[in-house]
């Protein structure tokens, strides 16, 4: 067996598809969109269509697309604006589980003179949206919760928490990186201020992204430059990313059902199969309310780090923890957030497919893994049968 991918909540492979339509960008048509001339015209031409898609895929219009670098510059840039709007606001409310992307921005301010509240999940990783709503008070600036969360694959009520919170007047945003492309996402029918979604969680390349924002909201740029994304954000387009985004969104789509079909049914399959081989194992997250393709399994008295290395030296990528805290001993803050055991927070990995997947690759895993967590529970001063 090649390399059998299971790590599509850390990056994915490009599309062949999303390749070819970039490449002539980096080839022959380099020139700058904001240039006079017909070489240039062609890349301002290409951008739009980028961004109808872009927009499509979530049903927003074109011109509520921004596209920045990386799903971690939107996120900030959501934040930022709604800050620098309403600078008589000093409360932010966001989740104790969120990427570092939003969790590491909000310890930052906290420490700059806002106050920030981080809603708890329960030992589902479900989150308590009673305390949310009664934290928010007149001085609450935004609300910013993910949609899909990266480690269990757990959905949040967006629609509900958008719904309460906009009644108030206050900005909500959600990190929707893990959500884009794995189920349906409408920005209307959400009723979202602000919106985040990532390139390359979707068959894009890395360092490309967009943030939604709804027409009529108060915004102030994070990069501040040119006229470029009509003044809202600077910096010279990365046309040829762009590009592949707009496309990378379309494929998406057009993939939604056999996500919801065929993958979720592959990770079902590798969910019950684990369970039923492995004891004392368990799945982190609610198992009734999350995205087709995440499963974060515990396995008791061992380390994760240990099992993924002996994974990849039989060609199986996968992750524990986050891949941003992985190298620190700690448990990631999501499985600490949920009150996950210690001794099975410390050995859990997370298996997060794409329409790539296949079910041998299944197969292979639950063939492997096994005598994997066997071995190393034989080694274990914790195991106790
Ligand atoms: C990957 C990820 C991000 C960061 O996106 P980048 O494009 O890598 O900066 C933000 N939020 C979530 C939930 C993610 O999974």
């Amino acid at each position: 067996m090649k390399l059998v991918y299971a790590d599509n909540n850390a990056t994915t492979q490009i599309d062949s598809i999303v390749l070819d339509e970039m490449l002539p960008f980096l080839k022959e048509y380099y020139g700058n969109p904001s240039s006079m001339y017909g070489l240039a015209e062609k890349s301002g031409t290409k951008i739009k269509e980028a961004r109808q898609r872009v927009a499509a895929l979530i049903n927003a219009s074109e011109d509520e697309i921004i596209f920045t670098s990386c799903g971690t510059e939107s996120n900030n840039t959501a934040v930022h604006a709604a800050l620098e709007k309403q600078p008589e606001k000093k409360h932010i409310i966001t989740t104790r589980v969120e990427h570092p992307a939003i969790k590491s921005l909000c310890e930052r301010l906290a420490r700059n003179g806002y106050r920030v509240t981080f809603v708890p999940v329960d030992k589902k990783g479900n989150l308590d949206t009673q305390l949310l709503f009664k934290s928010i008070t007149k001085d609450t600036a935004i609300v910013s919760v993910m949609w899909a969360n990266n480690e269990t694959g757990v959905l949040f009520p967006v629609q509900e928490i958008a719904e309460d919170v906009r009644k108030k007047g206050i900005v909500f945003h959600t990190d929707a990186v893990q959500a884009v492309g794995k189920i349906p996402v409408d920005v209307k029918s959400a009723g979202v201020d602000m919106l985040t979604l990532s390139g390359h969680k979707i068959h894009a390349p890395k360092g490309v992204a967009a943030l939604y924002v709804r027409k009529g909201l108060p915004f102030a740029s994070y990069l501040i430059g040119g006229h470029q994304e009509r003044g809202r954000r600077g910096g010279t387009e990365n046309v040829a990313s762009i590009v592949a985004l707009g496309k990378a969104c379309q494929l998406a789509g057009s993939r939604l059902e056999v996500m919801n079909t065929k993958i979720r049914a592959m990770r079902d399959r590798l969910e019950n199969e684990l369970l039923e081989k492995i004891p004392n194992s368990a799945i982190n997250g609610n198992r009734e309310n999350r995205v087709p393709s995440t499963t974060n399994v515990g396995f008791n008295s061992i380390e994760g780090e240990a099992i993924l290395l002996m994974l990849d030296q039989l060609g199986i990528c996968a992750s524990s923890g986050s891949a941003c805290t992985s190298g620190s001993l700690e448990p990631s803050h999501v499985l600490r957030a949920m009150n996950v055991p210690f001794t099975s927070a410390h050995g859990s990995v997370r298996f997060s497919f794409s329409t790539y997947n296949e079910e041998k690759e299944v197969d292979y895993i639950v063939e492997k893994l096994p005598p994997i967590i066997a071995r190393l529970r034989e080694l274990s001063p914790f195991w106790k049968q």
